[in-house]
C-alpha cells in the first residue's frame, strides 16, 4: 500500500473502527428487539467484545436478521487485518493500488474500480458497490 500516505491510512483505519462500532450497536439493538431471551442475553455482550469475536459468536447463532451486519463486520475486521499486514488498498485481482477516493467511499473494498466491474459482471448476485 505504498500509494497511501500515512495520514490516509490512519484516516481509513479510524473510519473502519467507527463503522465497526456503529454495526455492533445496530446488532445490539436488533438483538434487543428479538423475541428470544437468548438473543437479548447476547445483546449485553456485543458492546464489550471485539469485532471479530462478535462476528464469530453471531455466526454460530445463525440468525438471518443480523446476517448482513455480521457479514459487514467480518469485512471490516478483514480490512483492518490488511491494514496491519500492509496489504490494504491493493486490488486482489490485478495487484494495483486502489484509488484512495474509492477506499474512502468503501473502506472494505478489495478491488479497484475496474476489477470490481468485471467481478460484478461475473458475480452479479453479490452486489458489491462500484465507484
Ligand atoms: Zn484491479
Amino acid at each position: 500500500m505504498k500509494h497511501l500516505k500515512h495520514s490516509q491510512i490512519a484516516h481509513l483505519d479510524r473510519a473502519l473502527e467507527a463503522r465497526g462500532r456503529e454495526l455492533r450497536e445496530e446488532i445490539r439493538q436488533l438483538l434487543l428487539q428479538s423475541d428470544q431471551q437468548h438473543h437479548r442475553d447476547l445483546a449485553g455482550m456485543v458492546g464489550d467484545m471485539g469485532d471479530e469475536s462478535v462476528a464469530n459468536m453471531l455466526a454460530d447463532l445463525d440468525a438471518a436478521f443480523i446476517d448482513r451486519h455480521v457479514h459487514e463486520l467480518r469485512e471490516i475486521e478483514a480490512a483492518r487485518g490488511r491494514l496491519v499486514a500492509g496489504s490494504y488498498g491493493i486490488c486482489v485481482d490485478c495487484r494495483d493500488g486502489i484509488d484512495v477516493k474509492r477506499l474512502e467511499a468503501y473502506p472494505t473494498t478489495v478491488r479497484c474500480a475496474r476489477c470490481a466491474t468485471v467481478h460484478e459482471k461475473t458475480h452479479a448476485h453479490e452486489g458489491t458497490p462500484t465507484l
